[in-house]
């Protein structure tokens, strides 16, 4: 979610800047010195290790599924694939072409933001700087131009083929909303049929997954389910305010955003609260600023009715059907506190582009310019009801996903992450649920646990090295002293001066391309 036009702007430099050339992915330390030309091993010998090999020794390294470290382990690396991870004193067995000692650092997983935006040029960099390794892109391709239909798709095909610096995709659909979308360039759908062409359309399109948002009609959710099915594509976000999230679980949805519908969805007064918004909604069109108001009050009472039981028997179906939560507190947090000035001196603000910085002053987003200091109280009472719930939901053992709602005012690209990791901890989780969360859970999530989401064989070649234990304190995932993205090694200096590369992409007072 973001203002459109600086969307526009972002996405469109790096669409149309002319001929990048190839970035040089630094690999600073190992890897791989191409194969050589000999002939290959006749069929039925033994192949010889192959060069390429190297590896990381004596690392303490994270067993993300007990949450416990393993210490003075050698992790063997081959291209973007770790092929074998053993006791250190047995790695002469395999014999890597090249070594780096970590020194009983701790290795953990590559990072995932699950909830990213992802429109501004200085981002790619910045999360893998932070040992962000991949994000799921919330709104795929958004039209806000010619050519933008796949502009995604682009970033993804430069970062896959190592042209630019950036972390792995997963990428949403158009936003699908009711036939008066919030956002304009999202899909306005009004009936079934128009549903389900969507997700064919979108099916087509080659996109991973449907984002589902706040206003469908419930025929047209229901139909877009269905359909989302029918073509093999998982759906996830907003539980549609016509639905009820129990309904949105049963129905298949994947993962719901932001918490949409959950508050309500635990109040002994749930059909009430719930039939009041009917009403309201039906007595006609109402100003953003009396529509803010009947939530903040809806949100008042639904805490206010907290019924544990009615929310365990929530839980339970959200984890009978698979439903995660991506609770993106960092946005919440962020939207709850933007008047704070502490937010203006933050020094990580170096590290977004200038327009972007910009449009940040709530003075200036359309959502916030009107918000009253009464908006603000309300807005942090709802904030403490969703970190109580998000630890209540924690203790019930329903799934759990880390994501920033990166783009969104004070949603760090990279740093971003490590901020959502210590809420989530706040919230209740232990410093191992919340690392799984960006880690094994998306693995679980996306349906790629044999292939990412641990320190483990036959798992891609995407580490964080770090100098302190993250389980004893979780902000220590911020202490990054190396990363390991796609199975190119960056030591610190290496890290550092992507972080400089940030913040020159960034200084620019406006996109060399125009807009601004
Ligand atoms: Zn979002």
């Amino acid at each position: 979610m973001r203002s459109h036009l600086t969307v526009f702007a972002a996405l469109s430099l790096l669409a149309c800047a002319p001929g990048p050339a190839p970035q040089a992915a630094l690999p600073v330390a190992p890897p791989p010195v191409a194969a050589n030309s000999v002939a290959p091993p006749p069929v039925g010998s033994t192949p010889p290790t192959p060069s390429t090999r190297w590896a990381l020794v004596h690392a303490s390294v994270l067993d993300v599924a007990q949450g416990t470290m393993t210490p003075d382990r050698a992790i063997v690396l081959d291209a973007d694939q770790i092929v074998a991870v053993l006791p250190s004193a047995e790695l002469p067995s395999v014999a890597p072409a090249r070594v780096v000692d970590v020194g009983g650092k701790y290795v953990i997983p590559g990072l995932w933001d699950m909830h990213v935006h992802f429109g501004d040029p200085a981002s790619p960099k910045a999360f893998v700087a932070n040992g962000v390794a991949g994000v799921r892109v919330m709104w795929g391709n958004p039209k806000f131009g010619p050519g933008m239909d796949h502009i995604h798709f682009d970033m993804r095909d430069a970062f896959d083929k190592k042209q630019q610096v950036g972390p792995r995709m997963v990428i949403a659909s158009n936003i699908m909303d009711g036939p008066k979308p919030i956002w304009p360039n999202s899909l306005g759908l009004g009936t079934p049929e128009e549903g389900r062409k969507a997700v064919d359309d979108a099916k087509a399109s080659g996109v991973d997954f449907i984002k589902v948002y706040s206003l469908l009609p419930r025929d047209v959710y229901f139909a877009i389910a269905q359909e989302s099915k029918q073509v093999g594509l998982p759906f996830a976000g907003h539980v549609p305010e016509s639905v009820t999230v129990a309904e949105a679980s049963d129905a298949g949805q994947k993962s719901i955003e932001h918490l949409t519908g959950m508050l309500v969805a635990c109040s002994s007064r749930e059909a009430a609260l719930r039939k009041k918004e009917k009403d309201f909604a039906d007595k006609g069109d109402h100003s953003p600023a009396e529509w803010r108001k009947f939530h903040r009050a809806q949100a008042a009472e639904a805490i206010a009715t907290y019924d544990a039981q009615h929310a365990a028997t929530l839980f339970q179906k959200l984890i009978a059907n698979g439903t995660w939560q991506t609770p993106t507190l960092t946005v919440l947090s962020a939207m709850a506190t933007i008047t704070d000035p502490s937010h203006a001196q933050d020094p990580r603000l170096q590290y977004v582009s200038t327009f972007m910085r910009r449009s940040w002053d709530p003075s200036q987003d359309f959502r916030l310019k009107s918000q009253t200091p009464a908006d603000y109280a309300a807005a942090r009472a709802e904030l403490k009801g969703d970190v109580a719930l998000v630890g209540a939901m924690n203790q019930a053992g329903v799934p759990m996903l880390a994501g920033t709602d990166e783009l969104n005012p004070y949603c760090f690209a990279g740093f971003g992450l490590h901020d959502e990791l210590e809420l989530l901890v706040k919230a209740g989780l232990s410093p191992a649920q919340a690392l799984r969360a960006a880690t094994l859970g998306p693995a679980r999530y996306l349906g790629h646990e044999a292939t990412m989401g641990s320190v483990a064989e036959g798992r891609v070649a995407d580490l964080v090295i770090l100098d302190a234990d993250p389980l004893a304190d979780i902000t220590n995932t911020r202490k990054i002293q190396a990363v390991v993205s796609r199975g190119v090694f960056y030591d610190r200096p290496a890290l550092d001066k992507l972080l400089e590369d940030v913040k020159s992409t960034a200084s620019h007072p406006q996109f060399p391309g125009g807009g601004g």
